[in-house]
């Protein structure tokens, strides 16, 4: 099954620059079994792990989030490129696969001890979700792991996620 998730999966070279083959998720999600299937896996993982919120990364995180927020009767938290947040933010910079950026999330977006899984399409150099993970220790959020549909295994990002566990769906 995950298998048949993973040939859902587009490889697009050399986007957003040379060198990089980007995993285009579009063609999972556009497709109605494959999205379904893979929303059903991942928020199985977590039914008995009282997720209180989902923390979606901008972009391609809220569609997974959100998912797996409703699945599993969370809440979704957004966390944001600057200028996006319209409330009060903490915010941590990073550099990533191609590039460098920020990252904001509503100071008020998590309580103390909520229990957190954040979400994101993938996992590659690890600089994305390390931010994450920082904005949400700031919040005193309780992360249970982070969760990816893609991981990047050879690029090492999960050794950078604060000691805190991931799981991905698909590995390349
Ligand atoms: P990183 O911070 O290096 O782990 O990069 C993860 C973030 O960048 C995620 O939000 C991905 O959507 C995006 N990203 C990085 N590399 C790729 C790739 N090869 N294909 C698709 N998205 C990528």
């Amino acid at each position: 099954m995950v298998e048949q998730l993973k040939q859902a999966i587009r490889d697009i070279p050399d986007f957003p620059k040379k060198g990089i083959v980007f995993k285009d998720i579009t063609t999972l999600c556009q497709d109605p079994v494959s999205f379904q299937r893979m929303v059903d896996i991942m928020s199985h993982r977590y039914l008995d792990k009282k997720i209180d919120v989902i923390v979606g990364i901008e972009a391609r995180g809220f569609i997974v989030g959100a998912a797996l927020a409703y699945k599993l009767g969370a809440g979704i938290v957004l966390v944001r490129k600057p200028g996006k947040l319209p409330y009060k933010t903490h915010s941590e910079s990073y550099l990533l696969e191609y590039g460098e950026d920020t990252l904001h999330i509503h100071q008020d977006a998590i309580k103390k001890g909520q229990r957190v899984l954040i979400a994101d399409d993938l996992l590659a150099t690890g600089g994305t979700a390390e931010a994450v993970v920082k904005l949400v220790e700031r919040l005193e959020g309780d992360i249970i792991e982070c969760a990816f549909i893609v991981e990047l295994d050879e690029l090492g990002g999960r050794k950078r996620l604060g000691g805190h566990e991931a799981y991905s769906l698909i590995h390349y």
